[in-house]
């Protein structure tokens, strides 16, 4: 499934990450937030998010707030990165059926993008809701001072005249 601004960024999420999103959608009253990290593998400008991870140990969890342990995070960044995957940004959970990032999850993902060190141009946030995909996935990119909400780019739209 891909994400794009129409213009220089297009995302592609795996069906692998697909299924992990959508295996913690907070689809009961009870579910609570859960998240993780995204990885992706670059392919000339292509970014492919191949791989997410959570839930782990010690992250803490509230039906509307989630904390990951930062100490396994770092871990997983650095383990992955052996393995060729890239840190690319976060997903989470929200309990509502087409989700919109809180002020602090905006706050959150500016801060996280000037205070890591990288080369990326943008950080990647992705918001689960409970509605079907694509209406409930929330995708934007994100840098120290722009937010850039990112569009479903359905198949059918790919511009066909240029095979033509
Ligand atoms: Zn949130």
């Amino acid at each position: 499934m891909q994400f794009t601004n129409n213009a220089d960024i297009t995302i592609t999420f795996e069906n692998e990450v697909l299924e992990l999103f959508e295996k913690h959608k907070q689809l009961s009253e009870k579910s609570l937030e859960a998240g993780g990290q995204l990885f992706a593998r670059f392919n000339k400008k292509e970014v492919i998010i191949s791989k997410a991870t959570g839930l782990r140990d010690g992250d803490k969890r509230g039906r509307f707030l989630f904390w990951p342990n930062r100490k396994k995070e770092q871990n997983e960044i650095k383990e992955l990165f052996g393995e060729g995957y890239h840190y690319v940004g976060d997903w989470h959970t929200h309990p509502e059926i087409i989700p919109t990032p809180s002020k602090t999850d905006l706050k959150n993902i500016a801060e996280c993008y000037t205070q890591s060190k990288h080369d990326l141009k943008y950080f990647i946030m992705v918001i689960i809701g409970t509605d079907g995909f694509p209406n409930g996935m929330h995708v934007s990119a994100h840098n120290s001072d722009q937010t850039i909400k990112l569009n479903f780019l359905p198949v059918h739209e790919v511009n066909v005249s240029q095979f033509l």
